[in-house]
């Protein structure tokens, strides 16, 4: 096969024979890659972009890491592949290193393929544990693209079409720029959206409920970072009825919020934590669910319902391993809290200052997220909500941000910065120069 000259051609190739999501086919016009390193990547003709989105908010440690590009190849020369129910030297270091990052009492790690895979196995594991049905989860979460996960998941993508997971009830989490409770401080959000689940719990009846699943600080519905008292407050409505707590900390972990986990933040232990994403940087798929001490237990004396034929695949096991010990070896977890603390947020303030279609800046570590609105005193959306994508307003600032070599996350009518963890700090502010201009085009949008 002749290698593609051009990115027309490439892009051409790719819409001949690839179905993508998420979009229409029609309107689809895939930027060919031809490489990446660290914070870049480049195209066929030699255009490069910073990418603030990580890929999928997943490349923690950046592109083409070589540490871990070389674990990848060893082990692919030793074992490629080797079916679950045997040991395997890296997949046990892979467990063993996940479990020893992520909050204390979670020890056994089941693997998966990824993120919704991962919140399949722990929902279906709390079930099993409890002899409940329901799953409570909130709206404005993302929770995967399978049956059960997107059906627990809370962001307005329907359709007529899907018949609806059983046994799913959603409640409203703390958003204080947009309350449901109708609160003007974090104090007054807090204890509202504790007090409205204690109601949800009490009304669907508490000895019906598995599992409380969220997101500890959502991440594609907005990067809403709860107020102090959320997490622990829900914790022990939790223990209070029994019910198990699920982080979904596939976008969170691994350093993305300048913590292994965002459970680290409050000091929460969850009973189930799972995650996928930047345990290796996306370089292999993998995912998994750390369950705790007491509901591994369970265990003991009886079979799990399920598994899956690549469950701690060796390649994406040694992948992780590599970009665990590369992650502590760097201090990329540290340099990810600082750029978020002394460089991004302060310079994402100025930005917001300076741009009246700003209407809240938030977030932590390299997780944050722009949110643009047509009218600071309503609120109104630059985009209407639902709106997937970058369209409109928002598809403008995007674009403009491409012309000019960034690559930033876009969803709704927000725009997210979220460069890898390990990006200089000389990176960061390009990057955010770049989106200091492009905004300009969305302020002409502001009434
Ligand atoms: N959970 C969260 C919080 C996510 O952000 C995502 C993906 O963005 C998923 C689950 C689904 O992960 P995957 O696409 O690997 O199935």
């Amino acid at each position: 096969m002749s290698a593609h000259r051009t990115n027309a051609e490439a892009t051409a190739a790719d819409r001949a024979h690839v179905f993508h999501s998420w979009s229409a086919q029609g309107a689809l016009r895939p930027l060919p890659v031809a490489g990446g390193r660290g914070s870049r990547f480049w195209d066929l003709e030699g255009n490069t972009y910073l990418d603030f989105s990580s890929q999928f908010v997943n490349l923690n440690i950046g592109h083409a890491h070589p540490k871990v590009v070389e674990a990848i190849q060893r082990q692919a020369a030793t074992l490629p592949t080797i079916a679950p129910h045997f040991a395997n030297d890296q997949r046990s270091e892979a467990a063993r290193l996940v479990a020893s990052h992520a909050p204390d009492g979670l020890t056994k790690v089941f693997f998966t393929n990824g993120g919704a895979e991962s919140n399949e196995h722990a929902v279906r594991m709390a079930r099993v544990v409890t002899g409940r049905p329901k799953v409570l989860s909130a709206y404005r979460s993302y929770h995967g693209a399978t049956h059960t996960a997107m059906h627990l998941t809370g962001d307005p993508r329907r359709w007529a079409t899907d018949t609806g997971a059983a046994g799913v009830v959603r409640f409203f989490g703390p958003y204080l720029y947009r309350s449901a409770f109708h609160a003007t401080t974090e104090q007054e959000e807090c204890d509202r959206a504790l007090a409205h689940l204690e109601q949800v719990i009490a009304l669907e009846g508490p000895g019906t409920i598995a599992a409380v699943l969220l997101e500890p600080i959502v991440g594609t519905n907005g990067v809403l970072v709860p107020p102090a008292g959320y997490l622990p407050g829900v914790r022990e409505l939790c223990d209070r009825h029994g019910i198990l707590l699920i982080f979904d900390e596939v976008m969170t972990g691994f350093g993305r919020t300048g913590a292994w986990f965002a459970a680290d933040h409050w000091g929460v232990r969850p009973d189930l934590l799972t995650f996928a994403k930047g345990v290796n940087s996306g370089y292999v798929p993998l995912g998994g669910v750390v369950l705790s001490d007491a509901v591994a237990a369970a265990f003991d004396e009886r079979p799990y319902p399920g598994g899956l034929t690549y469950s701690g695949h060796p390649l994406a096991c040694a992948a992780a391993v590599a970009t665990i010990t590369t992650m502590r070896e760097e201090g990329m977890v540290e340099h990810a809290a600082h750029l978020g603390e002394h460089l991004i947020g302060p310079r994402l303030a100025k930005i917001a200052d300076a741009h009246p279609s700003v209407g809240e800046v938030r977030g932590l570590g390299v997780f944050w997220a722009v949110e643009l609105v047509s009218d600071r005193a309503t609120r109104e959306m630059l985009v209407p909500f639902g709106t997937a994508g970058a369209q409109g307003a928002v598809g403008e600032v995007v674009a403009e941000c491409h012309r000019r070599g960034l690559w930033p996350f876009a969803h709704f009518n927000r725009i997210h910065v979220l460069p890898p963890c390990n990006t200089t700090e000389a990176d960061v502010h390009e990057g955010l120069d770049i989106l200091d201009a492009a905004l300009d085009l969305a302020d002409r949008h502001v009434t």
